[in-house]
């Protein structure tokens, strides 16, 4: 199938195993942290817990975290290699920019036409992290990601996507994308990315779970893009009842092999921050598929060979690089 990059080196897309295909290890805001450090964050603490998170899932049968932690949401790819180099489970890094609007000013004076005259960093920064390594970590990215939200494709969105797709084109690593799902995003990024070359079967919709709009999700399916359904335990945007009823009904029309299982969710984010998760969202952590969805699938009729395909064989596809 192809050597997929992981933050251990390189592993053949066979041997990723069951795969959790949207995950965060950490979210920051290195300027808010080196300015405002956040009360609950302690880098030592936080390497442990997430060496101990993944040696809780590796336990459970996961073999493979996909960190889509890019620019925007405190990328450090060193700090996250301490945690990977003591990992039984792979982690495979990401790159892209996550931006539901602008961009930060020095893309504004650097670039095609700018004041700095010079070609599109954002295409040097994705094309270099994927085939050179990342800040000289020499962990190579094995998956992009790309954004939009409420505010569509504002001109700083549109130039990110278009920077992702030439990054696509020249390395063959596969696009998440972010979508808001109650604007069903998901139509627009698959005919923009479409134009620019990227064919829908390397494409991930992104939390495609928020949706229950079935007739949505199957034009994307139909469309050859896979959905993210990559939110479970995120119950303050849609409880996981709904969640799982979505996909069994997926599955019902035969969609096993368009569906990816993920939790956005992370050790430590900055955005919504442990006390907060404990009170408000407590199945939302990187072991709710193993403890309480896959049980709710079978119970919903899921065959385990859906569940392999969405697990393990769906991911193994998307992420060896072509
Ligand atoms: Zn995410």
């Amino acid at each position: 199938m192809g050597e997929v990059q992981t933050f251990r080196g390189p592993v053949e897309a066979s041997d990723l195993g069951v795969t959790l295909i949207h995950e965060h290890v950490f979210v920051g805001h290195p300027e808010l942290d080196l300015n405002f450090p956040h009360p609950e964050w302690d880098e030592a603490a936080a390497v442990e817990s997430a060496v101990a998170g993944l040696d809780r899932l590796f336990d459970l049968g996961v073999r493979t975290v996909v960190d889509l932690t890019v620019l925007g949401l405190g990328r450090d790819v060193a700090r996250v290699s301490q945690v990977a180099a003591r990992s039984r489970v792979q982690l495979v890094a990401s790159t892209g920019y996550y931006t539901a609007d602008v961009l930060p000013p020095y893309f504004h004076t650097h670039g095609p036409g700018l004041l700095i005259d010079r070609p599109d960093p954002l295409v040097e920064i994705f094309v270099a992290d994927i085939e050179d390594g990342i800040a000289g970590t020499g962990v190579r990215a094995g998956m992009l990601k790309v954004v939009t939200d409420r505010a569509g494709f504002t001109p700083d969105v549109t130039r990110v996507m278009t920077a992702a797709a030439v990054a696509h084109q020249q390395t063959g690593v596969p696009i998440t994308t972010h979508t808001h799902a109650p604007s069903q995003s998901g139509r627009d990024q698959l005919a923009f990315l479409g134009r620019h070359g990227v064919e829908p079967d390397r494409i991930i919709v992104g939390h495609c779970g928020d949706s229950e709009d079935l007739s949505y999700l199957r034009e994307l399916a139909d469309a050859g893009a896979t959905l993210g359904m990559d939110r479970f335990g995120m119950e303050h945007v849609l409880d996981d009842e709904s969640r799982v009823r979505t996909v069994l009904a997926l599955l019902d029309l035969g969609y096993a092999d368009r569906m990816v299982l993920s939790h956005d969710a992370a050790f430590f984010s900055r955005v919504t921050p442990p006390s907060w998760r404990a009170v408000h969202v407590p199945n939302w952590h990187m072991e709710n598929l193993h403890r309480r969805i896959v049980p709710m699938l079978r119970e919903g009729g899921a065959a385990e060979d859906d569940l392999h395909q969405m697990l393990v064989v769906n991911p193994a596809r998307l992420l060896a690089p072509h």
